[in-house]
Order: C-alpha cells, then sequence, then structure tokens
C-alpha cells in the first residue's frame, strides 16, 4: 500500500470546500494579472504552505497531511480549474518528497520529511538535460564519491521551482559507463543551502529562467552544478547507487496522476466556460447554444471531462492500492491531457473573438493544456507504455 491516511468523506469535502472558498478568495482575483506578468505567486504559496498542500503526500509523522490520491488528484483539478501554475509549485516538490518517502533511509526521511512538509525546503524534480528528456538513460550530469562526499558535475534544464525553490531530487549518474546505462544512474537530494547551517552551498547555481507559451508564474530554469559537494549519509537516497532511475520513473506514477487531474482541471473549466457562453451569446437570432455545429462541439467537450474525470478516479484508487499503476496513470495522462487541449481549443472556438482576448480565461487554459502532452512522459511515449503493459499482462 502507498503510506497515506484514508480521510472520512466528510473531511474530504470540508478540506475541498475549505480549497474551493481560497480559490474563489484569493486566487481568481489574481491569477489573471499574475500569469500575464509572468509573476510569482509569493502570496498564494503562503496561502498552500498555510493550507498543508506542501505536505500534502507526507505521511502525518513527518508533519504532513498524508492525504490519499484520490483526495490529492481531486484538489489538483480544483485548482487547475482556475490556475494549473499554482499545482506545480507543490506537485513538483511532493515528487522529491515521494522519492525520499519511498526510497529513503530511516535517518534520510527524518532529515528531510518535516523540512519537506513545513515547506521550509520547497524542491524540485530534476531529470531533463540539455540534451537528454525523454531517454532519461542519456543524462550526463555526473557524482564522483570523494570520501563522506558527491562532488557533482552537470547541467540540469526544464527544472520547475529551480529558482524559487531551495532543494531538488537529482538524477544523476555514478557510473557513466554502466550497462545497462540505467544501472549507472543515482538519486541525490541536492541544496541551494547546507540544510544544518543555511549558509549558501559552492558549487550550485541557477542559470536562465526559461520563457514559456504557459504555465507562467511558476519558475522553470536551468541548475548549474561546478563542484558541488553535498553529504552521501544526507543525500545519497537509499544510501545505495544505481537506483535512481527507478526512482525516478517510480515517483513519475503520481506526477502522471496529477498531470491528468491538471487535465481534467482545464477541461472542466473550458467547459464551464462554453456551456455559459452559448447561452448568452446570440446569432441569428438565437442562442449559440441552440446551432446543432455548437451542441456537438459542447456534447463531445462534456464526454470528454467527465471519461478524462474517471480515468483519474480510477488511476488514483489504482495507486492508492500500491504497486506499480504504469498502465492506469498512462491512460489517465494520455487521455485527461488530450481532453484538455481539445476542451481549450473547442472553447476557444465557441468563444469566437473573445476566445482570443486576454481579457478572458479561454486564451490562458489554451496556452496551458499543451504541456500536460510533453510534461511527465510525452503521450507518444505514454502510447507506448500503454501498449507494453497491455501485452504484458495479457500473455497470448
Ligand atoms: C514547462 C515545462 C516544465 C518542465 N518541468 C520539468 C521538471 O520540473 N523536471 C524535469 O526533469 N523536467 C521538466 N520538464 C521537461 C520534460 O519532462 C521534457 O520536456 C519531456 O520529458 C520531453 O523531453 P524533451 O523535451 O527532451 O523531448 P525529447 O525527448 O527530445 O522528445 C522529442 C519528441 O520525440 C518524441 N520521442 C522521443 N523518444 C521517443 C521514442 N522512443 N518513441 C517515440 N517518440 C519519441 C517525444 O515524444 C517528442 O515528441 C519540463 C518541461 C516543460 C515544457
Amino acid at each position: 500500500m502507498n503510506a497515506h491516511t484514508k480521510i472520512s468523506e466528510a473531511d474530504e469535502r470540508a478540506f475541498l470546500d475549505a480549497i474551493d472558498k481560497w480559490i474563489e478568495k484569493k486566487v481568481a482575483p489574481v491569477a489573471m494579472q499574475l500569469e500575464h506578468a509572468d509573476e510569482w505567486p509569493a502570496d498564494l504559496v503562503d496561502d498552500m504552505i498555510e493550507l498543508g498542500l506542501f505536505g500534502a503526500l507526507i505521511e502525518p509523522k513527518y508533519g504532513g497531511l498524508g492525504l490519499d490520491a484520490k483526495t490529492y488528484s481531486r484538489i489538483v483539478a480544483r485548482i487547475s480549474e482556475e490556475w494549473m501554475s499554482l499545482t506545480g509549485v507543490f506537485n513538483s516538490h511532493l515528487m522529491m518528497a515521494l522519492i525520499v518517502q519511498k526510497f529513503g533511509t530511516e535517518k534520510q526521511k527524518d532529515f528531510w520529511l518535516p523540512r519537506f512538509a513545513s515547506a521550509e525546503l520547497r524542491g524540485a524534480l530534476g531529470l531533463t538535460e540539455p540534451d537528454a528528456g525523454t531517454d532519461l538513460q542519456g543524462i550526463r550530469t555526473v557524482a564522483r564519491r570523494d570520501g563522506d562526499h558527491y562532488v557533482v558535475n552537470g547541467t540540469k534544464s526544464w527544472i520547475t521551482n529551480s529558482i524559487e525553490g531551495h532543494a531538488c531530487a537529482l538524477l544523476v549518474k555514478t557510473d557513466p559507463d554502466a550497462v545497462p546505462r540505467h544501472r549507472g544512474m543515482t538519486m541525490l537530494i541536492v541544496t541551494k543551502n547546507d540544510p544544518e547551517t543555511g549558509k549558501p552551498m559552492a558549487g550550485i547555481r541557477n542559470g536562465r529562467k526559461l520563457g514559456k507559451l504557459g504555465y507562467r508564474g511558476i519558475d522553470t530554469g536551468e541548475y548549474i552544478f561546478e563542484d558541488y559537494r553535498c553529504r552521501a549519509d544526507l543525500c545519497l537516497v537509499g544510501g545505495e547507487e544505481g537506483q535512481g532511475f527507478m526512482m525516478a520513473t517510480g515517483g513519475l506514477e503520481i506526477g502522471r496522476v496529477n498531470v491528468a487531474a491538471r487535465g481534467v482541471g482545464i477541461a472542466k473549466r473550458a467547459l464551464k466556460e462554453a456551456v455559459r457562453y452559448a447561452q448568452i451569446r446570440q446569432t441569428m437570432g438565437k442562442p449559440i447554444a441552440q446551432h446543432q455545429a455548437i451542441q456537438t462541439k459542447i456534447g463531445d467537450m462534456a464526454a470528454r471531462s467527465r471519461a478524462a474525470e474517471l480515468l483519474v478516479e480510477d488511476a488514483a484508487a489504482a495507486y492508492d492500492r500500491g504497486g506499480r499503476v504504469d498502465l492506469e496513470a498512462g491512460m489517465a495522462k494520455l487521455f485527461a491531457s488530450e481532453a484538455a487541449l481539445e476542451n481549450a481549443t473547442e472553447a476557444m472556438r465557441i468563444h469566437g473573438a473573445y476566445g482570443y482576448s486576454k481579457d478572458f480565461i479561454l486564451e490562458r487554459l489554451y496556452r496551458d493544456a499543451p504541456l500536460l502532452c510533453i510534461g511527465e512522459g510525452t503521450n507518444e511515449m505514454q502510447r507506448i507504455i500503454i501498449a507494453r503493459q497491455m501485452v504484458a499482462r495479457n500473455p497470448a
């Protein structure tokens, strides 16, 4: 089983109500302006710390909420209905935390998890490099053992939370010549400041903040390591080299459920906006909702939204039962991200010129949705993973 607290339906409702109220009061009034300005949402991040979201999936004994994936994915979907970027701030952080929670030594869990749950250290997942994304085994960042330390050199790119965050679960090569390649891969926890003294560490710095089509407000950038030294007892996750690839791919399953939940949020919001606008906008003497061409769009959008939601519930339930959920998480991620993209496009068409206007949310949904088809394993790769699982689970 994945470690989590199964909260009662009443408690889940109360928590989701609190999230809804926060979204309405605090997020909705500022999301558009912050997103257009590509401004870090400092006050909203403070609110999310207060709500406990940085510890959402961390066990209560370490100070987290220990929520199950079902409740967590509902939270992510609701926030994404208003502003998807916010979910990236705590989700990448939680992927880092889950790597420690699932695979760390007892000492590492006791050391890192309370700091992650309280958001004293907010973090990132550092896999991608300028020359390696899908082909993770092609990374070049190297960590060399030197006594009780590791010395890290290399560059990571496209790392969300790398600029505003303080820590990172970093995939490195400890044996660049290993065959197969994944046997030489290791996961480290690295920090910008010494986690005990708070003093800045040498050899770790940010490169460029990357400009993006959507998913703005949240920072995505480069991490550069030049003879960066970290303590092996704290930074080598699980105390053993060669396990990093497995940890990265294991960590990605909840990431895929999260991306799928974001897709649900965008697909549902696009549908809501379309249904509302189609009743208000009149052409040829009647609301456009009465034109068949618009009705077929809304029919497809509604079916896609609900199907995406059900696939996410299914994947979250499978994750909560424990074990590998590549198939369920992959199907949810593939379908919900494509649903988000299609619904965002259709809602924009239904709004005509207003869909293209920066005064309305449609253009933002349209810019945010494509990321979901790329991140946490591209949809091209999801199809391959799903097919492999179908064959593996159904031998002829
Ligand atoms: C906004 C944003 C935020 C991100 N945040 C993070 C983060 O926090 N941490 C992190 O580590 N990474 C992050 N990423 C990187 C993301 O995970 C990668 O972009 C993704 O894994 C794809 O890698 P790539 O961009 O190198 O594409 P490539 O791997 O170069 O792929 C290019 C194309 O080829 C296809 N392709 C590649 N290999 C195959 C194959 N074997 N079969 C079929 N098709 C294939 C891909 O599907 C894609 O269409 C982020 C990316 C973006 C855009």
